[in-house]
């Protein structure tokens, strides 16, 4: 590389995007070649990819035969990150335009939300993120109510339908009081404004559709608290579409569940949970009085006073029941071990009269198994890994309680 052309890859690289956020491909030269993250870099003297700044991802597409997979800025230079190297000094560039209007729609739609914000709330806005999927916007206020997030949604969309156009140029730093900015510029020299005609001046370097009718409905999904204020997810265009098409699906389905409007499915829903809590109330009753039957049972075949089962078919909740009533009925211990499906238990209870501490099991457990469990001197739970046999645990437990009450 000569010295001229060493000057060349140390200049600014024009940005096409600035004249025309709507370029879809171009030809440029190659101006400088790097690596960089162990990747073939390459500087161009003009580009249409935006580089990742201001919240807005960048853009990828295609160098030529090479795809783009990143692109930054260095200073006033772009450069672009290629999948594999490129030879020629002439290259044709292409941008991924729908990725581009995705984000063309997300941009411009941040800019109409953060003015009815502001306009509505007086909430500014403190920082933005254009996500692959979601949107993020945090405004500085502390609370929020639904009523005055369907004013503020109400006034971006009202706008979006007015179809404003959105204009873009330069002034010069000390003529930036003449233009009501939203926010103070964080750059100096000449300062790029983005206006949606009428409604909101903004400081921007980013791309933005032409018109606000192009970014479509806009919708905040959800919000958070975060340092004190309040963060909002939303969507714009195609992205809102999409999320309106699988939750109406949803819902659909759920009303067909229900038997229900859409509208109704909250109340139906609410009537099904209050049903399924009555109805576990009752089974709670149920299972309480079947397992002072069963223990009865148990007790009635029982020779001797160390009763010890490994159950398939009980849950832990259950098991744990009939070994207090068990325990309750007469003077026993219970060992019982609980076969579930990612994991085992063990229930270890003894009547209060019996010389035993069932958590002095607990050590002899963990010596054989990966668990967690813990319990009072009577009734003693563990959670344990499945690699274990659970009867030879049970058996061990037995010969260790065993061995004290013969004494
Ligand atoms: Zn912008």
């Amino acid at each position: 590389m000569s010295h001229q052309d060493k000057e060349q890859g140390q200049r600014e690289t024009k940005r096409l995007y600035f004249e025309d956020a709507y370029q879809k491909e171009f030809e440029a030269t190659v101006v400088d070649k790097f690596r960089f993250d162990g990747k073939p870099a390459v500087v161009l003297d003009q580009t249409c990819f935006y580089p990742e700044s201001g919240g807005q991802p960048s853009d990828r597409g295609f160098l030529g035969e090479a795809a783009v997979v990143q692109v930054l800025e260095d200073g006033e230079r772009i450069v672009h990150l290629l999948e594999k190297d490129i030879d020629a000094d002439k290259v044709r560039g292409s941008i991924d335009w729908p990725r581009r209007f995705d984000h063309m729609q997300q941009h411009s739609g941040q800019h109409i939300l953060s003015q009815s914000f502001f306009e509505l709330l007086r909430g500014e806005t403190l920082s933005f993120h254009l996500g692959e999927a979601i949107s993020t916007l945090e405004i500085g206020i502390r609370a929020i109510s639904d009523s005055d997030v369907s004013r503020v949604e109400e006034r971006a969309n009202e706008v979006v339908f007015e179809d404003r156009e959105i204009k873009t140029y330069f002034i010069p730093e000390e003529k930036v009081s003449s233009i009501p900015l939203r926010r103070p510029p964080k750059k100096e020299g000449l300062i790029r404004v983005v206006e949606v005609s009428g409604f909101d001046y903004s400081a921007c370097g980013g791309t933005h559709c032409r018109r606000t009718g192009e970014i479509g409905l806009t919708k905040v999904i959800k919000w958070e608290k975060i340092r004190g204020n309040l963060r909002f997810e939303f969507l714009c265009g195609r992205r809102a579409i999409e999320d309106y098409a699988w939750k109406n699906r949803a819902l659909v389905e759920m009303a067909a569940r229900f038997s229900a409007n859409e509208k109704n499915i909250p109340a139906a829903m609410e009537k099904t949970v209050s049903e399924l809590k009555q109805a576990r109330k009752k089974m709670r009753q149920l299972q309480e009085k079947l397992a002072g039957y069963e223990a009865e049972e148990i007790i009635k075949k029982s020779k001797e006073r160390i009763i010890t089962a490994a159950w398939t078919d009980k849950t832990p909740e259950e098991g744990k029941l009939l070994a207090l009533n068990i325990i309750k009925a007469g003077e026993f211990a219970v060992l019982y071990g609980i076969e579930g499906e990612e994991r085992n238990h063990l229930v270890f209870a003894s009547s209060e009269t019996l010389p035993l501490d069932m958590r002095e099991l607990l050590p002899l457990v963990f010596s054989h198994v990966q668990g967690k469990g813990g319990g009072s001197s009577s009734l003693v739970e563990i959670v344990i890994d499945k690699d274990k046999d659970l009867k030879e645990l049970l058996k061990l437990a037995f010969e260790s309680i065993n061995q004290k009450l013969k004494y």
